[in-house]
């Protein structure tokens, strides 16, 4: 299956990432977590990331696109993948729609998770990340506000968009999540 997350920072597509690609036995492809190895490695592509992350902005839209596209070549996504934190831009979006129209291979189901302002707060300052301070995520809130959200219209269009309560604990919502997966699965059989 071929799955893309959609929500703003703190609304759990990183948990909830986990044991869903464990479920699907796809990989997971967290563009947050490439970059922050990358710059962990010290790589030129991480060295150019590391300003971005830590001031909450987005990374350039090419280097997004760069590990995602290099990501989806290797053999492990021909079983299927999902995409968490990519598309976060228009132009990401276009570059996603370009290379899955070259695989043949459009989305399944775009995944979106939503939670209130309120509780993504409480729930990023609690994670304590070094870009999760006060500061840096009302900025990836805005940014997310401002980039990311607009692209929901583009999956709408294509009735691929599956809204989900983020609310409550992590077991509520990957029982909402496994229900939506279920349901896809016996209609695709
Ligand atoms: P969160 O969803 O909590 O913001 P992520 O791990 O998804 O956490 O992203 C962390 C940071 O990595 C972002 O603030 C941004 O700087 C960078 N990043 C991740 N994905 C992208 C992307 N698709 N485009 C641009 N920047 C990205």
């Amino acid at each position: 299956m071929r799955l893309a997350f959609f929500g703003p920072p703190g609304a759990g597509k990183g948990t909830q990432s986990t044991w869903l690609t464990a479920y699907l036995s796809i990989p997971h492809l967290s563009t947050g977590e490439m970059l922050r190895a990358a710059v962990e490695q010290g790589t030129e592509l991480g060295q150019a990331a590391q300003k971005y992350i830590e001031f909450g902005q987005l990374v350039p839209d090419e280097l997004a696109i760069q590990i995602v596209g290099e990501r989806l070549e290797q053999p492990d996504c021909r079983s299927g993948f999902l995409l968490d934190g990519f598309p976060r831009t228009a132009s990401q979006a276009a570059a996603l729609d370009a290379l899955l129209e070259q695989r043949g291979e459009p989305l399944d189901m775009v995944l979106n998770l939503i939670v209130p302002e309120d509780v993504l707060l409480e729930r990023l300052l609690r994670r304590g990340r070094v870009d999760d301070t006060r500061e840096v995520v009302q900025k990836r809130l805005q940014v997310f506000q401002a980039e990311t959200a607009p692209l929901l219209k583009r999956y709408q269009a294509r009735s691929q968009v599956r809204p989900i309560d983020g609310r409550g604990t992590p077991e509520e919502v990957t029982q909402r999540i496994k229900t939506l997966i279920d349901q896809y699965r016996t209609k695709a059989d």
